[in-house]
């Protein structure tokens, strides 16, 4: 293997280049941080955002964000947009079906906290942390395709903080 020029800081190079120590919860945590496959579905107009996001201008691709349309090969979940009570139900039915470790991502003030529909609105969820435990929140109405891959970075640093026994059994409930 030749010399790899950015390694990760809590990574150890041993002088000749060829070997490095690091612990399974480390190498863990890097690979899954530098991978987030997500699950594509968007709700309302954040997920146009979304899109462009994935699109060639800012190539998503590169970071590692691969979409997936099925639940059990994602680990990230994506809401990006309005999240109506009846929709709510699906949202959680899908989150159930992801597999262990997997992380949230609301984008934008409806996904967050019901945003513009947060008064006078009877149908909509305020955040859809009332239904399943988020991670990381992205304020915006909607939030820029920076603020989403921002996220994403923030997403990344509560991966490489996780321990090994962190990695099985429920989360609870934010
Ligand atoms: S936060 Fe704004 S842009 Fe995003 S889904 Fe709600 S209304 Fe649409």
């Amino acid at each position: 293997m030749g010399i790899i020029e950015k390694v990760p800081a809590y990574m150890e190079k041993i002088p000749g280049g060829s070997i490095l120590i690091t612990s399974v919860e480390d190498i863990m945590n890097w690979s899954r941080a530098s991978s987030q496959w997500y699950l594509l579905f968007g709700l309302a107009c954040c997920a146009i955002e979304m899109m462009a996001t994935g699109a060639s201008r800012y190539d998503f691709d590169r970071l590692g964000m691969i979409f997936r349309a099925s639940p059990r090969q994602a680990d990230l979940m994506m809401v990006c947009g309005t999240v109506t009570h009846k929709m709510g139900k699906r949202v959680k039915m899908l989150y159930d079906q992801m597999a262990d470790p997997k992380y949230v991502l609301a984008m934008g003030g409806c996904a967050s906290n019901g945003g513009p529909f947060y008064y006078d609105c009877y149908s909509v969820l305020k955040g859809v942390d009332k239904v399943i435990p988020v991670d990381v929140y992205i304020p915006g109405c909607p939030p820029r395709p920076e603020s989403l891959m921002q996220g994403t970075m923030k997403i990344r640093e509560v991966i490489k903080q996780q321990k090994l026994k962190d990695f099985t059994g429920d989360r609870p409930m934010a």
